[in-house]
């Protein structure tokens, strides 16, 4: 029999955990949700075991096989101003659908009045509190963590970029022997951990099954009707981003067919959206756009880094969610609020973890910013998971996109 490849397999887990959620849930036919939650829990847990060494040896050997100062200078520019301008592209998207369609107002009254808020559990409530601007600052501080295995134990990947930066450049400025021992080394590490990678992606399809299927059985879809219109703008902005935007830029700069690229990633995008972490989905994105044919020079710098730091979908629904918020809470929002919700967009989304939900945290630092209590939070709460998955896979999509095309511009 012809096996099937891998990516259908996953959609077709896709497509299977929505009845399986439905029916066999806490209150359906038989409750498989202890079953659901093991499948998808050995999924995750296998990703992130690879995440930290992944991350280490793909920035190290990255920096250092770069062969001249100028050349890391430059492909380190070009990363960042390729996130910068695709971040803000994207916000600019949400921002102006947010104010065409004004989500936050039902028939001309604000929606706080006309939906019932769900409130916090205590839960999340403590785990936000006292996320204030300062939050920014604690993003610039955690770049230099005082101990990089904790670092490495409490998932704080900006912290190991940094090191894993500065101890790649360091290797370059080694002598000879000591230096060839190290390059080894390092490139040897990568090359365990892309095969462990592939090792774990063969569990995707029941990993998948697993973690989709238990947020149906939680969420279901009653509950999501009364914000669907915040919910469509979010998903056309995202779809916009993906479609237009970025597609745009990889056709032109990239010299890639978007359908083509799109396909070649569909694994890492599939993964993206099920587990709703692309620091989980980095091992699939840097496997995906090395079969694009994007050389690991370039990949091991600008995917570990994008993993981290760009993240498109996340700054977009940020500036959506917190417009929505606003509007429906009755704010009069000028110009000046409006610029303030980008640029805390565009900052937090650069700051904020690569991992489930982590938007909440960045929104809740935009609402204190434009003075709405924490609890408004509570009005996205039923739709974010759903949309969450959505915006990973727009973050990590962006990410591939920009290697393609940093790939295609070193190559001139
Ligand atoms: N889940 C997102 C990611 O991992 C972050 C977020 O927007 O919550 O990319």
């Amino acid at each position: 029999m012809k096996k099937i490849a891998l990516h259908w397999q996953i959609l077709i887990a896709l497509v299977l955990s929505v009845p399986f959620g439905l029916f066999f849930g806490e209150d359906g036919i038989v409750d498989l949700t202890g079953v659901f939650d093991f499948m998808g829990r050995i999924f995750l847990n296998a990703l992130k075991m690879i995440v930290v060494p992944l991350i280490i040896s793909a920035i190290i050997t990255g920096v250092s096989n770069i062969s001249s100062e100028k050349g890391f200078a430059r492909m380190g520019l070009k990363t960042i101003l390729y996130y910068l301008t695709t971040s803000f592209v994207a916000i600019l998207t949400g921002l102006i659908l947010v104010n065409l369609f004004k989500p936050g107002i039902i028939s001309g009254i604000p929606a706080k009045d006309v939906l019932a808020l769900t409130s916090l559990t205590a839960e999340q409530m403590t785990a936000l509190e006292g996320k204030g601007t300062n939050e920014i600052f604690a993003i610039f501080l955690r770049m230099v963590p005082p101990n990089i295995f904790k670092a490495a134990s409490d998932g704080q990947m900006l912290g190991l970029i940094t090191f894993s930066l500065i101890f790649g450049f360091f290797i370059r400025k080694l002598s000879e022997n000591y230096k060839a021992v190290q390059l080894n080394f390092w490139n040897g590490i990568y090359d365990i951990m892309l095969g462990i990678t592939n090792l774990v992606m063969r569990i995707a399809p029941l990993g998948v099954l697993g973690l989709v299927a238990l947020t149906v059985s939680e969420t279901g879809f009653d509950s999501i009707v009364p914000l669907l219109k915040f919910a469509l703008i979010v998903v056309v902005a995202l779809l916009f981003h993906v479609f237009v935007s970025t597609s745009l830029l990889l056709y032109t700069v990239g010299k890639m067919k978007p359908v083509v690229f799109m396909k070649i990633m569909s694994k890492a995008l599939l993964t993206a959206f099920s587990t709703s972490s692309s620091s989980a989905t980095l091992p699939e994105t840097i496997e995906g756009v090395t079969r694009a044919g994007v050389p690991k020079r370039v990949s091991s710098f600008v995917l570990p880094l994008g993993a981290t730091i760009n993240m498109d979908g996340t700054a977009l629904y940020e500036c959506v969610a917190a417009m929505f918020i606003a509007q429906a809470y009755g704010l009069e929002i000028g110009f000046g609020m409006q610029l303030t919700i980008v640029l805390i967009a565009l900052l937090t989304s650069i700051g904020v973890a690569g991992v489930p939900s982590a938007s909440l945290v960045a929104i809740v630092i935009i609402l204190k910013a434009i003075g709405l209590p924490d609890a408004a939070l509570g009005l996205i709460l039923v739709v974010d998971r759903p949309l969450d998955m959505l915006r990973t896979a727009v973050n990590v999509w962006s990410d591939s996109c920009g290697a393609a095309i940093i790939a295609a511009t070193e190559e001139l």
